[in-house]
């Protein structure tokens, strides 16, 4: 079988699944060399999602850390206030050119769902968004979004009844009525060529940044740093940075209540080779070679593989992959509030936790580039929950 990234990526799944990634394939490939697509895309991006976002000095934070200047790269202004909207627009076009009216998608917490039923909306679309059960229950705001933007919610009941399910129930789904279907992949993961198409439509974010620090800083960054939940936020920065070999990258994943601990979700770091959602990756798996059930204060970031690019970009040691915990990110969720007036997500909050431990060992002039993946609003009660939970231990 073909891998795309070194030993990772490929097509593990059943021969209809093939068949539509087949299709899929050529008609992206032809999307891609085809100008009026590319402009039509852009179009969308500048004046319905809002971009570019901007690059903005977090000064307060830089004088407060001591160190290197931080510089957020503000993915949580965009409309629905995160970068998923990036790929849900460019996904969506590829699947009106490919003549099909429907559009299937898994959730998780529900900010693919979101995402995917707004775009849908606006198209003209069908929408249908599975989720595992009791997601559904956790996130019931989201159920409700998605369904005043016109998107049908289906309950995933099998299995662990959450993310994971839901991703292999949709595949199924979208096999039984694939001539009038597309499914819409929220991350950069999944068989090929999902991977490849998601780091396309995501790659903007690191275009933008590159020219915003020539033009702020007449130079290179010397981080470029971003949360990984499934990659697609990570992807989307470094992509354009890798081949400057001077800029050091990194990915920060979810350690939960700690690595020492089974409640996490650091694929890079305590995971191995293996399959998983029809792809060659690392994932976290159990001695009986199961996936396991992963764990993360963040919705976005509890997801037991990773896309198959970034295995590869720690394999080549491109990427370094760290982590922080829960305690962690909601500590710097909590300081980039006060200090900047910004609420973070609480995935994008795993990457300004690391951002807090590595500045101030680095010198003033040293420049940090973090992506700010998307707004706090959503974590709000969940921050509430754990620092009530904290007080009562
Ligand atoms: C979904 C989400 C993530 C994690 O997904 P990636 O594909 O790893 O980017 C990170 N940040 C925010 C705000 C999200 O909504």
């Amino acid at each position: 079988m073909k891998l795309q990234f070194g030993k990772f990526g490929g097509q593990f799944v059943p021969p209809q699944v093939v068949t539509a990634l087949n299709e899929l394939e050529v008609a992206f490939e032809d999307a891609k060399n085809d100008s009026s697509f590319l402009e039509e895309f852009r179009y969308y991006l500048k004046d319905y999602v809002g971009r570019p976002s901007p690059l903005y000095y977090a000064e307060q934070l830089t004088k407060k850390l001591g160190g290197a200047k931080i510089y957020l790269k503000r993915e949580d202004l965009n409309h629905t206030g995160a970068h998923k909207i990036n790929n849900t627009i460019g996904q969506i076009l590829l699947a009106r050119r490919m003549g099909k009216k429907r559009i299937i998608a898994e959730t998780g917490a529900g900010q693919h769902g979101v995402a995917s039923a707004t775009a849908a909306a606006m198209f003209g679309m069908e929408c249908e968004v599975f989720q595992g059960e009791l997601d559904t229950q956790r996130q019931r705001l989201n159920v409700f979004r998605m369904e005043m933007l016109g998107a049908k919610v289906t309950p995933v009941t099998q299995g662990t009844k959450t993310l994971a399910d839901a991703v292999d129930y949709a595949i199924n789904e979208w096999v039984k009525r694939v001539d009038d279907t597309f499914y819409l992949l929220g991350s950069a993961v999944g068989p090929h060529p999902y991977p490849s198409i998601v780091k396309y439509f995501q790659k903007i974010i690191g275009e933008e940044a590159k020219v915003q620090i020539m033009e702020k800083e007449q130079r290179m960054p010397d981080y470029v740093i971003a949360c990984v939940g499934g990659g697609s936020n990570a992807i989307g920065l470094f992509t354009d940075f890798i081949k400057e070999k001077e800029v050091k990258m990194i990915g920060v994943e979810a350690a939960g209540k700690g690595l020492n601990t089974k409640d996490h979700a650091a694929t890079m770091t305590l995971g191995r080779e293996g399959v998983i959602h029809g792809m060659n990756t690392k994932a976290i798996f159990d001695e009986d070679g199961n996936v396991s059930p992963v764990y993360s204060i963040s919705a976005g970031l509890d997801y037991p593989g990773v896309g198959p690019e970034h295995a590869h970009l720690q394999d080549i040691k491109r990427v370094k992959y760290e982590s922080c915990t829960d305690q962690e990110a909601v500590d710097a969720f909590l300081e980039l509030s006060r200090v900047e007036g910004i609420i973070p997500a609480i995935e994008s909050s795993h990457a300004i936790a690391h951002v807090m431990k590595l500045a101030p060992t680095l010198d003033k002039d040293k420049i940090i580039i973090v992506n700010l993946s998307g707004r706090g609003d959503k974590d709000v009660e969940a921050i509430e929950a754990f620092l009530n939970e904290k007080q009562m231990h």
